[in-house]
């Protein structure tokens, strides 16, 4: 039987994650101006964790989490980041350390979807949550962070939308108007949607499904329902949003996914339809009751996930994988111990350096350094190496130059250094 990676899930060779690490370095260097410190959690959770935060009618857990039992216990691999977080935020009563946290994760998340392009059993997230502040400030200035983050990384055409579910009366007053709205239609509705109806009719607007969407389109708006101290917090947002000159587009009809948001909800689309249905980039919302839920104090809350393949695919770029400065070349199985050490002293002084362990002929050997993309090869033979010298070829230039091999390490850090200095030492394969 011939073995293979599991469906949906993704082997990341050298030559893609060169594009992953850029990424992730804009990412965390982004938040880190924001203010926000790393955390990590467990992959595994208790089902139970995902069960109450996430919803029981989602579909992350009616029918995507993976979850089975191990000595007793009942796990989940995580579908998303937020629970796990909050659970941790509570677990080590972070609130009574200080009065305002922001975290941020990146990791992979475990779905049993459909794969697609875009769309993964096996995907990766980055995010963040801000706990204990409760906006609107904080609100606008996450959605703009996460704009001026796909800005940064170069991806075009992206659409915010906002909002909001107000608190947890307006989402039971707007239950009765979906159900009120969809109820004489229930027959169009898909067989998900006809089964959810009374439990949860938010999530048909969610859905995907055709019959779902159109049912949808004449839904009444939850912005109509929000009582005054929700609206003056929505008007908050878009005014902030406004004064930054983010452009946004307020949609009624974005529920998202999971059942733990209050309040302010945001997305980000890609409107280029590179994606096609995987287009929504970044979810994001506020979920002030978490905390509470999970047996913590009421500490408000918000968050943002992002789908780092997706990102990629819009990010385009073509970086390569970074060539050694040097390639030392011993031409004998006796200079080979010599060779190594001429390596870890190139390393010491911060020197990307290969060794060629393969030997043969020099010709062999140049060739597979310019295969390699070094900008030298340092020749070890045995004439030059009673000489007290080394053979140094540019590979580039083709010239060839003799060093004395006590300074060489000394010398050929000086040179990478230098040419680093011009932008150009990390050559390319
Ligand atoms: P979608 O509507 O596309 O299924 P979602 O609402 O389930 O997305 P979230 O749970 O909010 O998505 O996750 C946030 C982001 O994570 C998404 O916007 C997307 O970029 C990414 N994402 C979610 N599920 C997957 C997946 N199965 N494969 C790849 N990326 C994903
Ligand atoms: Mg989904």
């Amino acid at each position: 039987m011939e073995l293979r990676a599991v469906k949906g899930m993704n082997d990341i060779l050298p030559d893609e994650a060169v594009r992953w690490q850029r990424l992730e370095a804009a990412f965390r260097e982004h938040v880190r101006l924001h203010g926000y410190d790393e955390v990590r959690t467990p992959i595994l959770e208790s089902t139970a964790l995902f069960q109450r935060q996430i919803g029981e009618t989602t579909d992350v857990v009616e029918k995507e989490m993976y979850s089975f039992e191990r000595h007793g216990d009942a796990l989940t691999v995580r579908p998303e980041g937020t629970a796990g977080a909050a659970r941790a935020y509570v677990e080590h009563k972070v609130h009574a350390k200080e009065p305002v946290s922001r975290w941020y994760y990146l990791g992979p998340m475990f779905r049993g979807e459909r794969p697609a392009k875009g769309r993964y059993r096996q995907f990766y997230q980055a995010g963040c949550e801000v706990y204990g502040d409760p906006g609107p400030l904080a609100d606008a200035e996450m959605i703009e962070m996460v704009a001026s983050l796909l800005a940064r990384l170069g991806i075009p055409e992206v659409e915010v939308r906002v909002n909001s579910l107000g608190a947890s009366g307006t989402r039971e007053r707007y239950r009765n108007a979906l159900l009120g709205h969809f109820t004489p239609m229930r027959d169009k509705l898909s067989e998900d949607s006809q089964r959810r109806l009374e439990k949860n009719p938010l999530r048909i607007l969610d859905s995907k499904d055709p019959r779902d969407r159109e049912a949808a389109a004449t839904a009444p708006s939850i912005l109509e329902l929000l009582d005054e101290t929700d609206s003056a917090h929505f008007e908050g947002v878009k005014k902030h949003l406004d004064a930054l000159g983010v452009r946004y587009v307020v949609d009624p009809t974005l529920v998202r996914g999971l059942d733990y948001y209050t309040r302010t909800l945001f997305e980000l689309r890609t409107t280029t339809g590179d994606l096609g249905s995987q287009n929504t980039l970044v979810g994001g919302g506020r979920y002030d009751n978490m905390i509470e839920g999970l047996g913590g104090p009421k500490v408000p809350a918000i968050g943002f996930a992002m789908g780092i393949e997706r990102l990629l695919v819009m990010m385009g770029g073509d970086e390569k994988r970074e060539s050694p400065f040097c390639y030392v070349a011993p031409l004998s199985e006796e200079l080979a111990s010599r060779a190594l050490v001429l390596g870890r002293d190139l390393r010491r002084l911060g020197v990307r350096v290969e060794v060629d362990g393969r030997g043969g002929k020099l010709k062999a050997m140049l060739r597979r350094a310019d295969a390699l993309g070094a900008k030298l090869c340092v020749i070890l033979g045995e004439g030059e190496i009673e000489r007290g010298v080394v053979a140094v070829k540019d590979l580039a230039k083709h010239e060839q130059e003799e060093i004395a091999l006590a300074d060489a390490a000394k010398v050929l850090a000086e040179r990478a250094a230098k040419l680093s200095e011009g932008g150009d030492a990390r050559g390319a394969r």
